[in-house]
């Protein structure tokens, strides 16, 4: 299998309506140190991501508990349905704050609740396992995990196996329980093993037009990426390719740039409060006059606005203590 086809396999094919022109984000190009050269391990108080030791840590992580059995498979998970969770008591997330953080202080609170959730998946090309590669964040310090929907199925795409939550720092969190989903709004929560964990705080209203945001996530394996912007709008969001998400549902439009790979991120105030959970994009593609070239003259970003969240938590929340 050639590189192209590696990497254009490993990237998260997760997107509702991402019609990046050329089918995704350009495969990165070959380099001579490609699986070749020792990575250095990421230092807990390190600042600096390195995308290269987090991939390799996650492929690692996932032949091993793949292998052993170590993690929940999601096509496991998505046949037996949301379990209520694996029989801990239901997670509160913190109450919200009320403290402006500068820059380096809210890309700091995210990166301590979010994580990377990695899946392996066989393509229809070749025998090997690929990885594809999410964003997911702890709202309960129990180990309840907000991610999308999407993230773990998506019809056309290849179901994925076995998956597991990776931190900043490189520590690996078996996945244990599919808590909670709402497929109508895009979102399931996730238990998994470890902790305590740092949950975020949930914002107790949806968030309005023109409100400062921000944004963590890992775009097309860019881990522990920070985008800032606004709401540029609250408006009411169909797609009609997708069978859950058909009728229109509110949604965020955000300025703040995400990409395939950002999907179950964080979206957040400026005091680190989510109103939304990053979901997907949608080119406005422009074809001029008499020219065979297409362009992409904008970008909509959309996230899930928190209410939602907030309820599937609540449901999520019945169901562990009816267990
Ligand atoms: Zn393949």
């Amino acid at each position: 299998m050639n590189v192209r086809h590696r990497w254009a396999a490993a990237t998260l094919g997760a997107w509702l309506v991402a019609f990046l022109l050329g089918g995704g984000p350009e495969p990165r190009a070959a380099r001579a140190d490609d699986h070749e050269e020792a990575v250095p391990e990421v230092a807990p108080e390190h600042l600096s991501v390195q995308d290269e030791g987090l991939r390799k840590k996650l492929d690692a992580a996932l032949a091993d508990l793949g292998d052993r059995g170590g993690s929940a498979r999601v096509t496991e998970l998505l046949k037996q349905g949301p379990s209520g969770g694996a029989g801990a008591a239901a997670a509160t997330p913190p109450q919200p704050s009320v403290k402006d953080l500068t820059g380096p202080e809210l890309y700091r609170r995210l990166a301590e609740s979010t994580v990377v959730l990695g899946a392996r998946f066989r393509c229809k090309k070749c025998t090997r396992w690929h990885t594809s590669t999410a964003s997911g964040f702890l709202v309960g310090a129990d180990g309840l995990v907000a991610t999308n929907y999407h993230v773990l199925s998506e019809e056309g795409k290849d179901p994925k196996d076995v998956i597991l939550a990776l931190d900043r720092h490189g520590v690996v969190y078996p996945v244990r329980a599919l808590v909670a989903t709402d497929p109508g709004h895009d979102l399931a929560l996730l238990r998994i093993d470890g902790g305590p964990f740092t949950p975020l705080p949930l914002a107790r209203t949806d968030p309005e037009a023109g409100e400062e945001i921000a944004v963590l996530s890992h775009p097309d394996g860019r881990f522990y990426l920070f985008t800032t912007g606004v709401i540029s709008r609250m408006a009411a969001f169909a797609d009609p390719r997708n069978r859950f998400l058909r009728a229109p549902a509110e949604t965020i439009c955000i300025t703040a740039q995400i990409a395939p790979g950002s999907s179950g991120g964080p979206v957040t105030d400026r005091r680190g409060n989510v109103v939304g959970v990053a979901q997907r994009i949608a080119p406005i593609v422009q074809t001029p006059d008499g020219a065979g070239s297409r362009y992409t003259a904008m970008v909509i970003q959309m996230a899930v606005p928190v209410s939602h969240l907030r309820a599937l938590i609540e449901k999520g929340g019945k169901a562990e203590s009816e267990k």
